[in-house]
């Protein structure tokens, strides 16, 4: 199919860098711990103490003196995690110890207690014994006052198992944005009614909740819909703004008769950055934003058409949602053999649903924008650049991870 004024339009990397330099204002808070799950790090964490605090034991077993280990050793007393030693281990002595007790003083090794053999009072060592072997010395993980989390990363499971091991019982994170989603459309109806014979059920808005939550951790404020009546989008829009971020507007955003979108945006002091985008799935697709400093606001125009819409969610206004919540855009891009061939591409970076084994990938017959179907068997969106040749069986193509 021709597609004439491709030219005048600007291509996805140029959309990149625009969003990407889109001014953003970051503001932190303290918060519990518990709740920093998904959020990333304001400022710094660092170590109140060396870890290990003490030098500790990594089996249980005996805490001995390496260079007599050839003999047979007394056993002098016992040591279990969070004991002390009160006395050092002297020549031909051995204490017994448990994983995590702290080393006592005169030994410098300890031997698993599968590799020694009890004889009443005595142990005798059955394996070679280095010095050193099997102790975690104080401060090998980290020392008091070294950087353990940087500002950035983002809290999961390991990141908290450290932030409680300092004591920081509160962290400073960027908190999620508050994002909205508003459906248009004269035609859609909610999933919990029936549609008539014309109508068609609203599936982008709880996908797009389920992505910007789940899959870029947002904080989802409203969900609206409007039907294709300026009055009623100018309406929604405004009530959306009263506290979200990022509004995200599906359909209604191409030059038809009934979408009204971008002139109410227009109206109401969005200035658009992106109108206009080699991309396929996703014209028509706008960003635009108003206002600077904490009181910005980021609008993404989508199409309705559900593929364009969650093209274009995963694709670029990511982006600005990973730099709002602190950090910096990266695609999970892989490189990987085809299965089957492709056919050349047209003039639009276009957005193929695939599947990705771990080692080929293997693209999805492409039905068009309206195509969740196929898009919902996918876990990549196949990357073939403007205008690429065709690609035969065994080429190597570039996809995008999609979030899950
Ligand atoms: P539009 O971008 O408004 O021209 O819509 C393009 C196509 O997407 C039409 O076939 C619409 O019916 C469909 N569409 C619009 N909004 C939604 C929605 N919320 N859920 C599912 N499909 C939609
Ligand atoms: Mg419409």
């Amino acid at each position: 199919m021709s597609d004439p004024d491709v030219s005048d339009l600007i291509s996805v990397e140029r959309a990149i860098q625009i969003i990407d330099s889109t001014p953003i204002t970051l503001q932190s808070s303290q918060t519990a711990m518990e709740g920093s799950y998904g959020c990333r790090l304001a400022r710094d964490l660092r170590s109140d103490r060396d870890y290990p605090p003490f030098d500790k034991s990594q089996m249980d077993g005996f805490a001995i003196r390496a260079a007599d280990a050839s003999s047979r050793l007394k056993v002098v007393g016992e040591i279990a995690a969070g004991g002390l030693s009160d006395r050092a281990i002297g020549t031909g002595e051995a204490i017994a110890i448990m994983t995590g007790a702290p080393v006592p003083a005169g030994a410098d090794a300890i031997v698993p207690v599968e590799h020694t053999r009890r004889e009443g009072e005595f142990v005798r060592i059955e394996k070679p014994v280095k010095p050193g072997q099997s102790i975690a010395k104080r401060g090998n993980d980290c020392v008091a006052g070294e950087v353990v989390l940087k500002a950035g990363i983002r809290m999961a499971g390991a990141q908290i198992a450290v932030a409680a091991s300092i004591g920081a019982t509160e962290v400073s994170i960027y908190p999620p944005s508050r994002v909205a989603v508003l459906s248009t459309g004269d035609e859609i109806v909610p999933i919990d009614q029936t549609p008539g014979p014309t109508q068609i059920r609203n599936s982008n808005a709880i996908m797009l909740q389920s992505l910007l939550r789940r899959g870029y951790g947002c904080f989802v404020d409203s969900v609206a819909t409007a039907r294709d009546e300026p009055s009623v989008i100018r309406r929604e829009i405004e009530k959306a703004f009263e506290s979200c971020t990022v509004l995200f507007i599906s359909g209604g955003m191409s030059m038809g008769e009934y979408d009204f979108v971008p002139r109410v945006l227009q109206e109401l002091g969005f200035e658009f950055k992106i109108t206009k985008l080699r991309i396929k799935p996703g014209k028509p697709f706008v960003f635009g934003g108003k206002g600077d400093g904490a009181a910005a606001k980021y609008v993404f125009g989508l199409p309705g058409n559900p593929v364009s819409s969650f093209v274009c969610t995963v694709r670029l206004a990511s982006r600005l949602l990973t730099r709002l919540s602190g950090g910096m855009p990266d695609d999970r891009v892989i490189r990987a053999k085809i299965e089957g061939s492709l056919p050349a591409n047209g003039p639009r970076e276009f957005y193929l649903p695939g599947i990705w084994n771990g080692e080929t990938v293997r693209p999805l017959q492409w039905k068009g924008s309206a195509d969740i179907y196929a898009l919902a068997q996918a876990n990549v969106l196949i990357v073939r650049p403007e205008n690429d040749g065709a690609v035969a069986s065994g080429g190597v193509v570039r996809a995008l991870e999609i979030p899950t």
